[in-house]
C-alpha cells in the first residue's frame, strides 16, 4: 500500500484501485488484438509491474530502478540484446505501455536511457561499427547499471534543431572536440553516458554531423532544470565546454549523424506512442475503477450519462490509438525491422504515421488523464490515486520528440506533396 501525505479514499474502493485490477480490465480490451507469443509475453511484463510495484518508493528517484529493469532485458526491446525475447517493434510498444501504466516517470526514463541513448548504440553495429567501447557502453545501459540520455535541443534550437550551433573541431589523433549547450536533457543530472549531437560547420549542419557517445568523466557538466510535474526525472542544462571524445565513441561522423539522427527518430515517436497508451489506459482504468465504486445522491456515479458517456468516449479514443500503434509497430516490424529487403513504401508510411500517431497519442493522454480527472472528481487530484501524476506526466509525451507543431508540419508536407499526384 503506498503512503499517501494524507489518506480520504474510502478503504474498500481503494482496495480495488490495484495495477493488478487495471491489467485485468487492460488485457479484457487490448488482447484480442494481439497474438498468443504477444499475450504471454505481456503476462510476463505484468508478473514483473506486480512484483516491482510494492518496491517503488515514490519519494525516490527512479533510478534505483533501472537494474531491476535490466535485469529483464527491460531497457528496451526494439532490438535483441543477449539472449531476451521477443523483441521488435511492437514488444517495445507494449513494454513501454506497462511501463507507463506501472510508473510513468520511470517509464519517460527508461525510454530516455534505453531507446534515446540505447538505440544508436544498435544502429551503430548494425551499420559496421566495430569498437568494442561501444559495445561496454551498450551493455552498461541495457543492465540499467549506467543511465544514459540524449542531447539535440539546444537554447537557441528547439524545433529547429538540425541548426544546431554546438560545434565540433577533430585533432590530429582523430578525436573530436565539442562546444556548447544542450537543453531539457532528460536523465542528464544522473547520466553516465550522453548520445550527443554537434556540426563542424553550423551553416552546413546536414553535411557535417556528427553523432558521439560521450562519457561523463570526458568533462560534461550537467545542471538539473526545475520541472516539478516529474519530480523523480532528473531534467539537464548540458554544458559541453572543449569536451574532448576520443575516436573510439564516435557512432557517426561526417553528416552520416545527421542521417543517423533521423533513422532514431521513427523508432523513437512509435516507442512515445507506447509510453503515451500506458498513460491513457491507465489514467481511464483509475477512472473506470473508481467511478464504478464511488456513490452520490444513491448511486455509483458512473451511472450518471454526464460520467459514463464521456468515458465511453474516452474508451472508443484508447481502442483507436492502441490499434494505430500495434498496427504501425506491426508493419514496421514485417517490412522494416526483420525484412529481408526493406520495403520503402511501407518504411515511408511508418515515417508519416509515426508523426501521426505521436500527435494523436501524446495529445490524447493528456485529454484522457484531465477528463478522467473532471469525471472522478477531488480524489483524483489528491496522491490517493495515480491520476494526478498521469496528468502531469502527460504534459511531457506532447514535447518530448517533436513538439506538437512539428509533428503537424511533417504531416502537412506530406499533404503538400499530393498536388504532384493532381
Ligand atoms: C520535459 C522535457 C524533456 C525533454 N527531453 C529531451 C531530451 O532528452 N533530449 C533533447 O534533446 N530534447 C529534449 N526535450 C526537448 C524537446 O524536444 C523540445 O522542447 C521540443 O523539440 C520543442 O523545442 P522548444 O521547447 O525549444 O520549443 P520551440 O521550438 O521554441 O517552439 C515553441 C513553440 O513554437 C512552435 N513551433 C516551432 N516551430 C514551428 C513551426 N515551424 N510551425 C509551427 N509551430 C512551430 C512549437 O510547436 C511550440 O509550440 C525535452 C523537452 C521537455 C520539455
Amino acid at each position: 500500500m503506498r503512503d499517501f501525505q494524507e489518506k480520504i479514499i474510502d478503504d474498500s474502493i481503494l482496495e480495488k484501485m490495484s495495477l493488478e485490477n487495471v491489467f485485468n480490465i487492460f488485457n479484457d480490451n487490448v488482447f484480442p488484438m494481439l497474438d498468443e507469443e504477444e499475450r504471454e509475453y505481456c503476462r510476463d511484463l505484468q508478473e514483473f509491474c506486480l512484483n516491482l510495484d510494492p518496491k517503488i518508493d515514490k519519494s525516490k528517484d527512479v533510478y534505483v530502478l533501472f537494474p531491476e529493469l535490466g535485469k529483464r532485458g527491460y531497457m528496451q526491446r526494439i532490438n535483441l540484446w543477449k539472449d531476451f525475447k521477443p523483441y521488435g517493434m511492437k514488444k517495445e510498444i507494449l513494454l513501454a505501455t506497462h511501463m507507463s501504466m506501472l510508473d510513468p516517470q520511470l517509464e519517460l526514463a527508461r525510454l530516455a536511457s534505453g531507446i534515446l541513448c540505447g538505440n544508436p548504440t544498435f544502429h551503430y553495429f548494425k551499420h559496421g561499427g566495430t569498437n568494442e567501447e561501444i559495445r561496454k557502453v551498450q551493455d552498461e545501459l541495457m543492465s540499467g547499471e549506467k543511465v544514459g540520455c540524449i542531447g539535440i535541443t539546444e537554447p537557441s534550437q528547439g524545433s529547429d534543431a538540425v541548426n544546431m550551433k554546438t560545434i565540433c573541431t577533430k585533432t590530429e589523433e582523430g578525436d573530436i572536440i565539442y562546444n556548447g549547450e544542450k537543453v531539457y536533457t532528460t536523465n542528464g543530472p544522473k547520466a553516465d553516458y550522453f548520445c550527443t549531437y554537434a556540426v563542424y560547420d553550423s551553416e552546413k549542419p546536414r553535411k557535417t554531423m556528427v553523432q558521439s557517445m560521450i562519457s561523463r568523466d570526458m568533462g560534461v557538466e550537467t545542471n538539473r532544470l526545475n520541472i516539478s510535474s516529474v519530480p523523480r526525472v532528473h531534467i539537464a542544462h548540458t554544458i559541453l565546454d572543449n569536451v574532448r571524445i576520443p575516436k573510439e565513441y564516435i557512432l557517426a561522423d561526417n553528416g552520416e549523424g545527421y542521417v543517423r539522427l533521423f533513422e532514431g527518430l521513427v523508432p523513437e515517436r512509435l516507442g512515445i506512442m507506447g509510453s503515451g497508451i500506458g498513460i491513457c489506459w491507465a489514467g481511464l482504468i483509475y477512472g473506470i475503477i473508481y467511478t464504478n465504486l464511488r456513490k452520490q445522491f444513491g448511486q455509483e456515479v458512473i451511472k450518471f450519462e454526464g460520467v459514463g458517456f464521456g468515458l465511453a468516449e474516452l474508451l472508443s479514443k484508447c481502442t483507436a490509438a492502441t490499434s494505430l500503434a500495434l498496427q504501425a509497430a506491426t508493419i514496421y516490424d514485417e517490412k522494416v525491422l526483420f525484412a529481408d529487403e526493406i520495403n520503402k513504401d511501407a518504411e515511408k508510411w511508418v515515417a508519416g504515421v509515426s508523426s501521426q500517431g505521436k500527435y494523436y497519442v501524446s495529445k490524447l493522454t493528456h485529454e484522457v488523464c484531465y477528463e478522467v480527472q473532471q469525471h472522478s472528481g477531488g480524489i483524483s487530484l489528491t496522491d490517493n490515486t495515480p491520476i494526478d501524476e498521469l496528468m502531469d506526466t502527460s504534459k511531457i509525451e506532447e514535447v518530448i520528440g517533436g513538439a506538437r507543431n512539428i509533428q503537424l508540419f511533417i504531416i502537412q508536407n506530406q499533404l503538400r506533396r499530393y498536388k504532384s499526384l493532381l
